[in-house]
């Protein structure tokens, strides 16, 4: 599979390793949002977070939360983001499911474009019935 994530686990292209056990590896991101920006992927290849089995998933999360401690412990940094991008449209490009760790500073430069949009009345219930409806675990 052309996958250059999958390439990366296997050792066919090179990467910086902060981590590494049987469900997952993390690295380090070559165009960091901040220094020592790392991505934590499954061992194993899939496009979407939602076909990442239970276990892993736990793991990329676990690992990745392990890992923002030590951005502030070892990097001092202040603080942290997790993030997943599901999709193009939401800003996913690599697709190999990966969850990045971004080291936060309170004067850093970098702002999430973060809207606040607001609910007309019942809206907010309306919304969550459709998503309730379409869950399946
Ligand atoms: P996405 O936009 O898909 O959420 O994030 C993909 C991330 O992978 C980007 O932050 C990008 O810098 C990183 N990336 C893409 N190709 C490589 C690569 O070959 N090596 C490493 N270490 N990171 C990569
Ligand atoms: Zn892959």
């Amino acid at each position: 599979m052309d996958c250059i994530f999958c390439k990366i686990v296997a050792g066919e292209i090179p990467s910086v390793k902060v981590y590494e056990d049987d469900l997952v590896y993390a690295f380090m991101d070559i165009s960091p949002i901040n220094k020592g920006h790392v991505l934590v992927i499954p061992k194993e290849h899939h496009h979407s977070s939602s076909t990442v089995p239970e276990e892993i998933g736990g793991r990329m999360f676990h690992i990745g939360s392990r890992i923002g401690v030590a951005l502030k412990r070892g990097l001092d940094f202040e603080g942290f983001n997790l993030h997943l991008a599901d999709g193009t449209c939401a800003g996913q490009v690599v697709n190999h499911a990966h969850l990045h760790v971004v080291p936060r500073g309170v004067e850093d430069g970098f702002h999430w474009n973060w809207r606040q949009l607001e609910y007309a009345a019942g809206e907010s219930a309306e919304t969550a019935e459709k998503i309730k409806n379409k869950l399946k675990l």
